[in-house]
């Protein structure tokens, strides 16, 4: 059974061997907090790993210590190695062990002990030793921001923390826009100016970082692939791989394409497959109750958040294209 973080706190002061894995395909939450965590870390003089299991978007490359970030897909024996020996492994921004892809048998295998700090619903709490699950959170980088003072350190946050726990808040909350954004956010932030972070610049390096492709391809996927189904206060999107193609589309350059969906007036919800070369993975956005987590659960594999989640499918685009419309007949009258 889990038991609560508070319970490991003393022994974060004995130096250890510590591994902080996070999500495959890390977005600005998995990385910030990871990265926010292994600033923290190094100066209680721990030997620190940080892993992803997959690459990530060239616009986080920026964030401080990036570059010390191993690649699990391109360095699997030095990783899993690593893994091995470690004394803590702490599981960031995800909730099911699944969601770290090829890390998953790794970490259930390690004799670490597991800790995990995460927002997602129904945690796979019996997975980990010590954690804290917070789905009221609005990222885990303003939960490890928690972590850092709750366990007395707070003196310890310098820059490079408030710079990486600053990214992940930011682009977990829509730019502080979603009502996750609390008071409790707004002080941390407040907190992070005192120790004199420039917000401007990470506004920057994360939403105008890209390459005029992206923008064009944007443009391609609202005119030629977005249909609205008024009927059902529903808009949907599809992409293909000879899309992703024409226009050079990189990892991280999809981000945010399915909020668009969300700005047509009356929109509850806002649907987005893109054809991965595995998979074909969906995204949910939705507005008030229509709940995206369970929708994505039942239907897709998947999970998430009440209003933002994913999925995936064997199917072609076009063949789960034609199932979600088929599905959405079932929650007519709570679309409307
Ligand atoms: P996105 O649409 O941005 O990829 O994901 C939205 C949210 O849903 C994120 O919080 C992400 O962690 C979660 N999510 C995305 N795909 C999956 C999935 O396949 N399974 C689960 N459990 N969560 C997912
Ligand atoms: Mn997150």
């Amino acid at each position: 059974m889990m038991q609560p973080i508070q319970n490991f706190f003393s022994q974060l002061y004995t130096p250890s061997k510590v591994v902080i894995v996070t999500h495959q395909k890390p977005d600005g939450d998995a990385m910030g907090s990871s990265l926010g965590l292994y600033h923290f870390l190094i100066q209680l003089s721990h030997q620190v790993t940080v892993i992803s299991p997959t690459n990530w978007a060239d616009f986080l490359n920026w964030i401080p210590a990036c570059d010390k970030v191993l690649n699990f897909e391109q360095k699997q024996d030095v990783c899993k190695q690593i893994i091995a020996e470690a004394d803590i492994i702490f599981c960031l921004d995800f909730n099911v062990l699944h969601r770290t892809k090829n890390v998953a048998s790794v970490i259930e295998n390690a004799k670490a002990k597991k800790i995990l700090i995460d927002h997602h619903q129904e945690p796979q709490t019996e997975a980990f030793d010590f954690g804290i699950s917070n789905t009221e959170k609005s990222s885990t980088c303003e939960m490890v921001y928690d972590f850092i003072v709750d366990s007395g350190n707070k003196q310890k946050i310098n820059i490079d923390i408030a710079t990486c726990l600053y990214t992940g808040t930011m682009t977990d909350t829509g730019s502080f826009r979603f009502p996750s954004a609390t008071q409790s956010v707004h002080e941390m932030v407040a907190y992070f100016k005192s120790i004199g972070l420039q917000h401007t610049p990470i506004h920057e390096y994360i939403y105008d970082n890209f390459l005029e492709g992206r923008l064009r391809f944007i443009g391609f996927v609202l005119t030629n692939r977005m249909e609205v189904l008024y009927e059902y206060n529903t808009a949907l999107m599809y992409v293909y791989k000879q899309d992703l193609q024409k226009y050079n589309i990189k990892t991280g350059d999809t981000e945010g394409l399915v909020n668009y969906l969300l700005t047509i007036e009356g929109i509850k919800l806002g649907a987005l497959v893109i054809d991965r070369n595995e998979e074909r993975k969906w995204s949910f956005r939705s507005k008030g109750n229509f709940n995206v987590n369970t929708f994505a659960r039942l239907h897709f594999e998947g999970g998430g958040h009440a209003n933002a989640a994913g999925g995936r499918t064997d199917e072609s685009v076009d063949e789960t294209v034609k199932r979600f419309k088929q599905i959405l007949n079932q929650y007519e009258q709570i679309l409307q």
